[in-house]
């Protein structure tokens, strides 16, 4: 039987390799565990694939242009770019800790601007993106994002007030006094979210990615946005063959945001947790739901985590070595995984502490 994964019940069949765009960090108040919700699950998924035999060329860009960003580093009086190259560090520095393999490429918004002039250019021309007053923006309804249903936990991006429907994403806009900007046909500007990532991923990784990976609350509309517009562009559908939207990690239900004062940054708990059992904490579950961080469960994750490792020391045989490499094949079902690891103990408790990055 040949090994293959399956994401929400869909095969992803690969031959050898597979690219994956990950969408990263605005690297400010980094990094809190919903953040690492999802760049673990993402690790998880190409360690699972290299288990296979895939080699996965992984971009997650970080979006160092972004108008939040900017009012941050104002406000502590910085430049945005060396207030981002901060972010960055303590980012790249929780990921290490974490155990997160670096990503084969990692680019920047703000050395990719041209290609958003670029994109925004070849929207104008194909007729799916239109300019009001130096700002470009793309046809929802041109092009199928007008139907998309909003999920209850979508990012908001309120509509420009150019936009001819308020469904229309901004390309490029102009910048406001003050703002870091960069030349384009339209005017000095700045990149919209969306066409940035775009931008990003048709320049790193060509014209369609295998597995688009994000947190839940970025399926719409950044993730649908940014696909639309690079499908206008390529006309390669779809964008995604697979798509792995990270469940939200809430605090009392709601969820985990500067604005809402409830973050909980990983360098904070790593002072009184091993780190493998903040990775197990993000992974004991499935992948795709939402769920509340509970008073202790940091505190279980490694009662379990040393359970597995008295397990991974029984001298047990390796015949169920091959079930909990299926669980995790299988919609990566790290609890069946780590279950079966558990129960068996030896070969298959140490395969599954290795792939899932746990040793
Ligand atoms: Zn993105």
């Amino acid at each position: 039987m040949t090994l293959r994964l399956a994401l929400a019940g869909e095969p992803l069949p690969l031959v050898g390799r597979a690219r994956a765009y990950v969408c990263g960090i605005t690297p400010y108040d980094t990094t809190h565990l919903g953040h690492a919700a999802t760049f673990v699950w993402a690790d998880v998924a190409a360690r699972v694939l290299r288990r296979i035999g895939v080699e996965v060329e992984m971009c997650r860009n970080v979006t160092d242009v972004d108008d939040v960003l900017d009012a941050a580093a104002e406000r502590a009086g910085r430049r945005f770019d060396s207030f981002a190259a901060v972010g960055q560090f303590r980012f790249d520095r929780d990921m290490a800790a974490l155990g997160v393999r670096p990503p084969t490429h990692q680019p920047r918004a703000h050395n990719h601007v041209d290609g958003v002039v670029r994109l925004a250019s070849a929207l104008l021309e194909r007729g799916v993106a239109y300019e009001r007053d130096g700002e470009i923006l793309f046809r929802a309804a041109a092009t199928g994002l007008d139907v998309v249903e909003v999920p209850p936990d979508a990012s908001e991006v309120p509509p420009s007030r150019r936009a001819e429907d308020p469904r229309d994403p901004t390309v490029w806009r102009p910048a406001t006094p003050g703002e870091a900007a960069w030349p384009s046909p339209w005017g000095e500007g700045r990149p919209g979210w969306h066409a940035e990532c775009a931008a990003m991923a048709l320049s790193v990784l060509g014209p369609a990615v295998d597995l688009h990976v994000g947190g839940a609350d970025l399926r719409h509309p950044h993730h649908t946005g940014m696909a639309a517009m690079a499908e206008a562009l390529t006309g390669v559908r779809p964008f995604a063959r697979a798509r792995l939207h990270v469940g939200t990690v809430r605090v009392d239900g709601a969820k985990m945001a500067k604005s809402a004062g409830n973050l909980v940054l990983v360098a904070d708990l790593l002072e009184t947790h091993p780190a493998a059992a903040i990775r197990l904490l993000l992974l004991d579950r499935p992948w795709d739901r939402p769920w509340d961080l509970a008073p202790g469960a940091l505190d279980a994750a490694a009662g379990r985590l040393e359970r597995l490792f008295a397990a991974a020391a029984r001298n047990a045989g390796g015949v169920a070595t091959d079930a909990v490499v299926a669980a995790l094949l299988d919609d990566l079902d790290v609890p069946a995984a780590l279950d079966i690891a558990e129960n068996e103990g030896g070969e298959a408790a140490r395969t599954a502490l290795s792939v899932l990055g746990l040793t």
